[in-house]
């Protein structure tokens, strides 16, 4: 079993994830077995109240898996997802329904992720249909109006539909329609990816102020490291559905351990001329392999330059370092 990251005494996190494993069963010709996709394997981190953990690899890494993981809105194969100690994976339906309030994400393409023949006031309100049908028809109409007002769109508009609306404007609606019942935590899968540059940083700062103002924790999903590292306070590395590697965002982009996170870094700039120089040698090479059939031992070493025999026969376990890090490398005393 991997490094569990140690509980502050006294102090449960809002979000432990523990032992976190999901495959997928992937049909084939009618007379064959089918084939088994490991998605996530042996995932174990917490998340704290107020804290925003970004969670970052490239696409086909298990990024989205783990999002809905956390809601609930797959279920694991194995291992626990504990909000506030509470095994979230044990609930009955109807407990889980209730939990939801707590839990929402915001989707990728904003406007693929509206339903087009609703309005907005009819979009955002949906949750508390079912979250909250205590709310008379006043209080609904006034709690949209805050949301609206505090993701920057006009009252007014609240009787539009979505095609009236841009990308960005688009986007507002789903933070929107996330904060009505007052979360607790939000997934943030991939939330400006589908938006132009230009955009991306008016939703980035605006998630940053509803963090402040709703108290919210996030969880924020990306590809894009210098996307996530606007936003965290630390940061998971997942390669082939494992952790790479877990830090302060500080510590990731300026002290990076796992080969895979330095060859990330590559991609982003760096006012560093240790790391400039760096960037030449330890660029990303090749693609993602499959993840119905992996390399042995450490995932990442098809792609690493630092392998060596034994990241083919063992799987890096993942270790806690000096500065309260992780990371599954066998060589991450040697690189530097
Ligand atoms: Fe590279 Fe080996 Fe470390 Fe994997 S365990 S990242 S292959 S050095």
């Amino acid at each position: 079993m991997s490094a569990v990251e140690p509980n502050v005494p006294g102090s449960a996190p809002l979000l432990r994830i523990e032992n976190l494993k999901k495959t997928f069963s992937i049909p084939t010709t009618l007379f064959r077995k089918p084939l088994t996709l490991t998605a996530l394997e042996d995932i174990n981190f917490t998340v704290e109240k107020g804290e925003t953990l970004g969670i970052v690899g490239e696409s086909g890494c298990g990024k989205s898996t783990l999002g809905r993981c956390i809601l609930q809105l797959i279920s694991p194969d194995e291992g626990k997802v504990l909000w506030l100690g509470q095994d979230l994976t044990e609930l009955k339906p109807e407990e889980m329904r209730k939990r939801r309030q707590d839990l929402q994400i915001i989707f990728q393409d904003p406007l693929a992720s509206l339903n087009p023949r609703m309005t907005v006031g009819e979009i955002i309100s949906d949750p508390l249909r079912t979250l909250r049908p205590d709310l008379s028809r006043t209080e609904r109409r006034a709690r949209i109006i805050r949301m609206m007002e505090a993701v920057g769109l006009l009252p007014e508009m609240i009787n539009r539909y979505p095609h009236e609306f841009s990308g960005g404007q688009a986007q507002r609606i789903g933070i929107a329609r996330a904060l009505i019942t007052e979360p607790k935590l939000i997934v943030c899968d991939e939330p400006v990816s589908a938006l132009d540059v230009s955009i991306q940083a008016q939703i980035l700062n605006l998630l940053s102020e509803l963090k402040d103002e709703f108290g919210l924790t996030l969880v924020f999903i990306s590809h894009d490291l210098s996307v996530v590292r606007h936003v965290s306070d630390r940061i998971l590395v997942l390669y082939l559905g494992r952790i790479a590697e877990l830090a302060s965002g500080e510590m990731l982009y300026t002290d990076p351990k796992h080969p895979y996170t330095r060859a990330l870094l590559t991609a982003v700039p760096i006012p560093d001329p240790k790391r400039a120089r760096m960037r030449d040698v330890e660029e990303l090479m090749g693609e993602v392999p499959s993840p119905i059939n992996p390399p042995s031992g450490c995932h990442f070493r098809t792609r690493c330059r630092y392998a060596i025999e034994k990241c083919a026969a063992i799987i890096p376990p993942l270790e806690e370092i000096p500065g309260g890090r992780l990371v599954a490398c066998h060589r991450w005393k040697e690189i530097d």
